[in-house]
């Protein structure tokens, strides 16, 4: 019993954090169908542009993180907005944080000598906190990066609109 293992239950424990576990995956091994993939493809040529800002698509990373139009920015607010502050400065996040976040470690928080809480602190209890912290990102980083892709796919092939309200429930 420990933390490892609650961190394999996060991660394979139920259905939706498998997907998102797939989807960092396959975006790791570059196997998404993005741009030059659909270049090739008779009647979906248009997928190769940014369906919302009509720019060509190079990378994942126009999608997750560079496009000035899609849902991107609302979605990396709002995850920015849930990560309480106490816990440190939320992090630039950049396409490595991304694919490697189930990989995301975060440096064991020293104690501030200078502030009387946290003088005692024993090493252990600030530990765990790192570990819960690191876990608590991984999770924001990971279920936000798939929600712009789930987004993205939805409004390129079914030419659905997503207004920041739509994504914000
Ligand atoms: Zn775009």
């Amino acid at each position: 019993m420990g933390d490892l293992e609650h961190d394999s239950t996060i991660w394979t424990g139920c259905r939706s954090k498998k997907t998102i576990h797939q989807f960092i995956f396959k975006a790791l091994h570059g196997t998404y169908r993005i741009s030059k993939y659909w270049l090739n493809i008779p009647n979906y040529k248009h997928c190769a542009k940014c369906a919302t800002c009509h720019t060509e698509i190079k990378s994942l990373e126009h999608i997750l993180l560079e496009c000035p139009n899609n849902a991107q920015k609302t979605i990396w607010k709002l995850a920015q907005d849930l990560w309480p502050t106490k816990f440190g400065t939320w992090p630039r996040i950049k396409l490595g944080t991304i694919l490697g976040c189930g990989n995301l470690h975060l440096r064991k928080h020293t104690p501030d000598k200078q502030n009387p809480n946290e003088r005692g602190n024993d090493n252990n209890d600030a530990k765990d906190k790192t570990k819960g912290t690191a876990r608590l990102l991984r999770i924001l980083i990971s279920e936000s990066a798939y929600l712009i892709w789930v987004i993205r796919c939805d409004s390129t092939i079914n030419e659905k609109t997503y207004t920041t309200n739509n994504i914000i429930k």
